[in-house]
């Protein structure tokens, strides 16, 4: 074992995961004087493999050796990894602590955290967030499932303010962490294979957000979410509540007013502005407005440029973003609606008929959710996947649906099934896995053949 100086033998820190997160943590644990070793159970990725080699830190791909990871003081576990997989199970066996990448990171900065959570919106959200704060010109920067990871920026490339989205995965290993400003968004069943098919664990792992809180921070949740309300029944909150919710309830800190206008009430700011001057459409974007609007308020950003800012934002590639109009025909790519609540909050800010381009890999989905919405909205649904039998039988007695399997017939199916004044959206309710890489793979592939149509 090496040492940190002669006396005492430096702690041992295994990173499993060679990923963003993963790399960032041997980057930070290694200047932090710690003995690293990372493993991964695959390849690594030639850009992370680089930084290793250049950093020096040992590492092994395409498998576990247990002798050198067993031996670890603590271990840092990429989000990733399931707590089923062999490895992280003889880990615990030996009960070696866990913890995140995230964790990891928190115990060396001093930095104002900014952390958002939620089944949907995070991303939307946390950029959202970012743009307003960066704006105003506050040395804030992007963290969590966005950009470097936390870790790698602690070591490197220190901000005053960190941005951070959390997955309800990451949130699982951290104990110590603080958030200054929690943001939790909502809660519908998602991921539930990896939280042992109960929803209560995967609730636990979203409220682990507000460990440790002070009354000196903040607290902003979505309070027309019943999941939030119950679980907040049974806990004591320690953090300052800024609530936002559709219609105002008594502690509303945003709301809609009956002027339609967006309501900020906070006890430092006190702000309108019209729903119709907010950058993003649809009503999950009025409550992804409200978040960040109010994370903007606690950093007592002037109003003007809170309202600015939520006003020119830019949006986020594959959520409801607009690619093209053919022939008078919308295109919409919301790939990253990859469960049927999101698919829900989509064709709720559809103003047009739709033909709606559903399919993927299937987490369990139960479509009765956006049964109401489809049969209002959607005039047909374009199948796209391997496996469509599910969503043909359930949608075939309410609207016709053509069955395809792979891009190109579906956009053929589209292109011939809409008219001028229709929207074409894919927002398929799944993950993308059984014929695209990724949703993002999906939702670029989606555009190029779409661009190709002009
Ligand atoms: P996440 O990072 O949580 O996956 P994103 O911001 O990437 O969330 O948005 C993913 C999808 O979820 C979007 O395409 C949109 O349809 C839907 N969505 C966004 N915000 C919300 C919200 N507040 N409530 C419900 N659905 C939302």
């Amino acid at each position: 074992m090496t040492t940190a100086n002669n006396e005492t033998p430096a702690r041992r820190l295994v990173v499993l995961g060679a990923g963003e997160s993963g790399t960032g943590a041997a980057v930070l644990a290694k200047d932090r004087g710690f003995d690293v070793f990372l493993s991964d159970s695959g390849a690594i990725a030639p850009r992370y493999r680089e930084v290793l080699e250049k950093e020096n830190i040992p590492y092994e791909e395409g498998g576990h050796t247990t002798d050198l990871i067993l031996n670890a003081d603590e271990v840092v576990k990429s989000p990733g990894i399931p707590f089923e997989a062999p490895i992280i199970k003889a880990v615990m066996a030996k009960h070696i602590p866990i913890i995140s990448e995230i964790e990891l990171a928190g115990r060396y900065t001093d930095s104002r955290m900014v952390c958002i959570t939620g089944s949907n919106g995070k991303t939307t959200t946390t950029m959202l967030i970012h743009h307003i704060l960066v704006h105003a010109g506050i040395d804030a920067s992007l963290a969590g499932n966005i950009g470097h990871s936390l870790a790698w920026q602690v070591a490197r490339d220190p901000h005053a303010v960190y941005v951070v989205e959390l997955s309800s995965f990451q949130l699982d290993n951290m104990y110590d962490f603080k958030a200054n400003i929690a943001v939790l968004l909502n809660i519908t069943p998602d991921h539930l294979d990896r939280y042992e098919f109960k929803m209560q664990n995967y609730v636990n792992a979203k409220f682990r957000i507000l460990q440790n809180m002070t009354p000196q921070d903040v607290f902003i949740y979505w309070q027309d979410d019943p999941v939030i309300t119950e679980q907040l029944r049974r806990l004591v909150v320690d953090a300052r509540c800024l609530p936002f919710a559709e219609h105002q309830h008594d502690d509303s800190a945003a709301y809609i007013d009956e002027e339609d206008m967006l309501v900020f009430d906070t006890p430092g700011t006190s702000m309108r502005m019209p729903r119709a001057d907010l950058a993003l459409n649809g009503l999950h974007n009025v409550f992804n407005s409200m978040a960040a609007g109010l994370s903007a308020c606690v950093f007592d950003i002037r109003k003007d440029d809170i309202r600015q800012a939520l006003s020119d934002f830019g949006g986020v590639e594959h959520r409801l973003e607009f690619t093209a109009d053919i022939d008078g025909v919308r295109w919409i790519n919301d790939s990253k609606a990859t469960n049927v609540n999101s698919c829900w909050y989509a064709l709720e800010a559809m103003t047009t008929p739709v033909v709606l381009i559903l399919g993927g890999k299937d987490k369990g989905n139960d479509y009765s959710e956006i049964l109401p919405l489809v049969k209002d909205k959607v005039k047909a649904i374009v199948a796209m996947g391997l496996h469509n039998e599910k969503i043909v039988e359930f949608f075939s007695p309410h609207v016709p649906v053509t069955d395809t399997s792979n891009l190109a017939d579906a956009i053929a199916a589209c292109r011939s099934l809409a008219v001028a004044g229709d929207t074409v959206l894919l927002s398929p309710c799944c993950a993308s896995f059984d014929l695209f890489k990724s949703y993002e793979d999906r939702g670029r592939q989606f555009k190029a053949a779409v661009m190709a149509l002009k």
